[in-house]
């Protein structure tokens, strides 16, 4: 079998995945899930027009001549309801969010208004119709959809929800997810330490880049370098929507798992990704007789290589599942601060950190980009991704960065006021 490239094997991977169907959330335990029903407006908002302003709502027209003093008639807070209508000559002090009484057609704000002695204000400025008021219906209108199915539930999404009163609406199902290890030379996290042994990191890694997808994933635990082992424990992973195997898919002799999840009646559907790092990465899908299905990913066992590949394939796919239409990582330009050597042939994901640097950012390699440097992937900020045909990269070249989970916050505020 041929190299995949990378985006031929993502395409590969998101051909096979489908969404779970639906299930109805509260808003409180629904952040980072994504909507499956469109949200319509319940009313107007504002519900009438409403001052923007602390101030006084005065008839516009009478601002014409250049001082003007005039009569407060009324006194209107949010929540309110005007009792007055504004005569020529006459303005109501208001308070923002408040309705705009009648003959009132402007807003000026308190800051451009001076208290007389008499209870009267003056103005020295003019307002045009419509100055500082929110009209009715500005903000949404009843019946409009306000949020569309595929949106995603973040803070200011919670916030519109709660506006239209929806307490509780349909989101797309989350993917059930099974992690699994494998190698007669790992120790597991409750075995005691032995020197001689290698100490099981992907299955924590892969479980926390789960979890920051808003999914609790299962740990199975260690299978040996043993087939009738490695049956059981993969018999057990297909039971989920989503199987994480790290280690032993390469061609060792040792490496079992693609024989032993074929004879399970797994489709592979690639083994071989063109990448750095990464391969070897296995792809199958197991399609039930009652028409469900469990993707299987044969990670690489090296801890960065899974963390990479987790990155490129099962995070878009997982993504995918739970409804989003945005799969990818979201890539920045960077300034290189280094050359970077490469051999053709195959995308490189260099791990790097990014600095502020003027109005841009600047990448530099966390250092040991071996495969097995989980450090160096612990350090970084994001993947600086170099393209298969190139054979190097200079020092000050503009190269493109997928943002790694973390990458949202930097060490200074970092804007000029
Ligand atoms: P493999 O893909 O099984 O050939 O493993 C490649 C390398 O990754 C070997 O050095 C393994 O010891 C190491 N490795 C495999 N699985 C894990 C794991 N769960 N945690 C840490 N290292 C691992
Ligand atoms: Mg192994």
């Amino acid at each position: 079998m041929e190299y995949l490239s990378v985006s031929a094997a993502q395409r590969c991977v998101l051909e096979s995945v489908a969404k779970l169907g639906v299930e109805t959330v509260r808003l409180e335990h629904s952040l980072g899930r994504v909507l499956a029903e469109d949200i319509r407006a319940n009313r107007d908002l504002p519900p009438y027009d409403v001052s923007a302003m602390d101030g006084f709502a005065v008839r516009s027209a009478d601002l014409a001549g250049s001082v003007i003093d005039l009569e407060v008639v009324e006194d209107i807070k949010a929540g309110d309801m005007p009792a007055v209508t504004v005569q020529a000559g006459q303005c109501a002090r208001i308070m923002t969010g408040a309705p705009v009484p009648q003959g009132a057609d402007a807003v000026v704000r308190v800051e451009d208004t001076e208290a007389l002695s008499d209870g009267r204000v003056r103005f020295v400025k003019q307002a045009p119709p419509g100055h500082d008021i929110r009209q009715r219906g500005e903000g949404m209108r009843n019946g409009d959809v306000v949020l569309a199915a595929g949106a995603e539930i973040t803070p200011g999404v919670a916030g519109v929800l709660a506006t239209v009163k929806c307490a509780q609406f349909q989101v797309y199902r989350r993917p059930s997810v099974a992690i699994l290890s494998t190698g007669n030379e790992l120790e597991g996290m409750d075995e005691p330490v032995d020197p001689d042994k290698i100490p099981d990191a992907n299955s924590y890694a892969l479980m926390a880049q789960v979890q920051a997808l808003g999914i609790a994933p299962v740990l199975l635990g260690i299978a040996r370098d043993d087939p009738v082992e490695l049956a059981r424990y993969l018999r057990q992973g297909l039971e989920y929507d989503v199987l994480l195997v790290s280690g032993g898919t390469s061609v060792g002799v040792h490496d079992y798992v693609r024989p032993t999840v074929e004879a399970l009646d797994v489709q592979m559907k690639f083994w071989r990704v063109a990448m750095k790092p990464g391969h070897p990465l296995a792809f199958g899908l197991l399609e039930r007789p009652d028409g469900t299905k469990a993707l299987v990913f044969g990670l690489p066992g090296n801890p960065v290589s899974s963390m990479v590949c987790f990155e490129e394939f099962v995070l878009p796919a997982l993504r995918s599942i739970m409804g989003h239409t945005h799969l990818y990582r979201r890539t920045v330009c960077a300034r290189l601060a280094h050359p970077v050597k490469m051999r053709p042939g195959r995308t490189e994901f260099v791990r790097v950190l990014l600095s502020r640097e003027g109005d841009g950012y600047v990448a530099t390699s966390t250092g040991n980009q071996s495969s097995g440097a989980l450090l160096s992937m612990a350090r970084a900020d994001g993947l600086l991704v170099v393209s298969s045909d190139s054979t190097g990269l200079a020092a000050g070249e503009t190269v493109s960065v997928q943002l790694l989970d973390g990458a949202a916050f930097q060490d200074q505020a970092g804007f000029r006021e």
